[in-house]
């Protein structure tokens, strides 16, 4: 009997597994290949509208959007820091779980060898304690989870020429610093900016390395950034829609002339605002 019952066993366990299969939801990326720094989109088919699937991709977590009866799209980002290779995404709805994979591309990022005079990089304590007091405060920010906001696609802010990539690796007196985490634009002092895309204000202040920087929140972990502005348009707390003037272009922080900072952040991973642009949202 005991025979029986060990031979059985197997088969057992391979139904159990075709039958999940059978009910399944299916999940694609979209694109299935991308650099660091670049956002993706994660589609779910077929699923059924009483569960809330959340999707974990490189130790985030990424919430999901209807777009439709079955169908549900999470924006998702390949972090800048990540090494090429394939990755899984495990996406979870109720107690049913489906996998996906998407590879990341090596990407020889561009060098930009800057000199400076060292007491203009080297930052005195009570800057060192303000810089860090602000990287604090973002990174609470980034954590902050809200409705979907946004209308459709994203835009550029500012339609002027690009003046630094994003990813372009910063080396400062031969000792590398920073990667670049958002693209500039060419931007005249005082010429208005636009909302990326409609959301909240959670940020409209003064920061060191960013001079007057405002931050919209857009809801399930995405955001867009602008730095070194000359003022604000709008204050923190007010709601503000897609295209709206919100700031206008200065040259405040450690700037060396006027121009935009733009930058965007999904689940607090940068993202190249030129790719998340083209995103179909
Ligand atoms: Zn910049």
């Amino acid at each position: 009997m005991m025979r029986v019952i060990v031979l059985f066993l197997p088969l057992l366990l391979l139904c159990a597994g075709t039958a999940t299969l059978a009910d399944a939801f299916r999940v694609t990326t979209e694109p299935q290949t991308v650099y660091p720094g670049d956002p993706f989109l994660i589609r779910i088919t077929e699923l059924s509208s009483a569960h809330h699937p959340v999707a974990s991709f490189a130790g985030r977590k990424f919430m999901f959007v209807t777009c439709g009866d079955d169908c549900a799209i999470a924006v998702c980002a390949a972090d800048l820091a990540l090494k090429p290779g394939k990755y899984r995404i495990m996406v979870t709805a109720g107690k049913r779980k489906r996998r996906a994979t998407i590879t990341v591309r090596r990407h020889e990022p561009a060098v930009a060898r800057i000199t400076l005079p060292p007491d203009k990089v080297t930052l005195s304590p009570d800057d060192m304690q303000r810089v860090e007091r602000e990287e604090n405060l973002l990174k609470a920010i980034w954590i902050e989870h809200a409705e979907k906001m946004w209308d459709g696609s994203f835009l550029l802010p500012l339609q002027n020429e690009v003046s630094t990539q994003f990813g372009v690796k910063r080396v400062i007196n031969n000792k590398t610093v920073s990667f670049h985490r958002g693209i500039d634009i060419r931007g005249k002092e005082g010429e208005g900016v636009r909302a990326s895309n409609s959301g909240r204000v959670v940020l409209a202040e003064e920061l060191y390395f960013g001079g007057n920087t405002l931050v919209i929140s857009h809801g399930m972990g995405i955001f867009t950034v602008y730095m070194h502005l000359d003022s604000f348009g709008t204050n923190k707390g007010k709601d503000v829609s897609k295209g709206e003037i919100i700031a206008f272009v200065g040259s405040t922080g450690r700037s060396t002339g006027p121009h935009l900072h733009f930058g965007v952040k999904v689940q607090d991973a940068s993202v190249n605002p030129v790719t998340f642009m083209e995103l179909k949202l």
